[in-house]
């Protein structure tokens, strides 16, 4: 009815007032190729497109150096993750994880008997490779590396990380997360994956290339592991939609868009720690497009300060410290943010 869709707009329109610096979404995107790429393929949403997605997983293979048969899509890196938590469930044992890090998804670990192994970050918020790998033993079915750590920041030396992959893989499936390492220079795991059958890349195009909300993201394994995930799909080879395809085949080769994001991020993200440092906040050195930092010794309600100023931020992840995240949004939503905790 003309009421429904009137109320539709207004709620659009006061969702247009919040700052959203709570999911670290990009703010600038999609990329324009994208919204180009949306904006044509409308029309052919009628029929499933098979073909599209071979073009989609050849896209990627080749962006990753790696064959077709090693990629798996699915509806953002959470598929993916679910996925594997899936696959290692059907033996029964443990997963060991830094803490904090990204545990949303190890629910199904969870949900499926799985046990906790919870390892503690080093003082400077770094994920303890070494206490990671005392924390694996002969039950551990999963090990899980955010890479990097969200929701510190913090990212693993490569030569490091190869070293305990190569390692830990050897007896037990190794998980590394690359969502947020396109906001780095660092080179990913994908040239070892075919090497080490025990290894899953998980990476997205919710972030960087700003395609949050139309869910695709892939895994990145040797082929064995990669059919056994996807076996476990209901709807394989159909979880994300055309639309979804063709925007990322399109923001594949939209890299000025990835560079000027990449740019934008850094300088925005050098402002907010240095104004948060004013605020007597101790920050972490981040190495994505949000920031990890204390409020210790910051002197005001801090939640209050955000719900006044209509601004979405994060949570308090380990509660001595008083630590908590905040995505790097545009200049003048961090200016806003910077001014409403003040
Ligand atoms: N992994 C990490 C570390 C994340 O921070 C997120 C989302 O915030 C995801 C995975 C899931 O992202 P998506 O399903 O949108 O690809």
């Amino acid at each position: 009815s003309p009421l429904a869709s009137e109320n539709l707009i207004n709620s659009f329109e006061n969702d247009a007032n919040l700052i959203f610096l709570r999911s670290n979404e990009n703010p600038y995107g999609p990329s324009p190729l994208a919204r180009k790429a949306f904006a044509e393929n409308v029309n052919i949403s009628n029929r499933y497109n098979w073909d599209i997605e071979a073009q989609i997983i050849s896209a990627i293979a080749l962006k990753n150096s790696v064959k077709d048969e090693n990629i798996l899509l699915g509806a953002g890196s959470t598929e993916i993750l679910d996925l594997v938590a899936k696959f290692v469930s059907l033996d029964k044992g443990n997963y060991v994880i830094a803490d904090p890090s990204y545990d949303y998804w190890t629910v199904t670990l969870d949900n499926f008997g799985l046990t906790k192994n919870k390892v503690p970050l080093t003082a400077d918020k770094k994920i303890n490779l070494k206490a990671m790998v005392e924390a694996v033993n002969q039950n551990t079915k999963l090990v899980y590396i955010c890479n990097p750590n969200n929701p510190t920041g913090t990212i693993c030396k490569r030569e490091a990380l190869v070293e305990f992959v190569t390692n830990i893989s050897q007896n037990t499936i190794v998980l590394i997360d690359e969502t947020y390492l396109d906001f780095t220079k660092q080179q990913s795991l994908s040239n070892i994956v075919t090497d080490h059958k025990n290894i899953i890349i998980a990476k997205t195009f919710s972030k960087m290339y700003g395609l949050a909300g139309a869910r695709i993201g892939y895994a990145i394994a040797d082929k064995t592991l990669i059919d056994n995930l996807s076996n476990l799909q209901s709807n394989t080879n159909n979880s994300v939609s055309v639309l979804s395809k063709l925007a990322a085949i399109a923001s594949l080769k939209d890299e000025k868009f990835v560079s000027n994001c990449y740019l934008l991020n850094e300088n925005v993200r050098q402002y907010t720690i240095s104004e948060l440092k004013k605020l007597n906040c101790e920050c972490i050195t981040s190495n994505t497009n949000f920031i990890y930092f204390s409020l210790v010794k910051y002197n005001k309600d801090y939640f209050k300060q955000l719900e006044d100023n209509n601004i979405e931020g994060g949570r308090i992840y380990e509660e001595q410290g008083k630590w908590t995240r905040i995505t790097v949004g545009k200049m003048d939503e961090m200016k806003k943010f910077i001014k409403a905790i003040q």
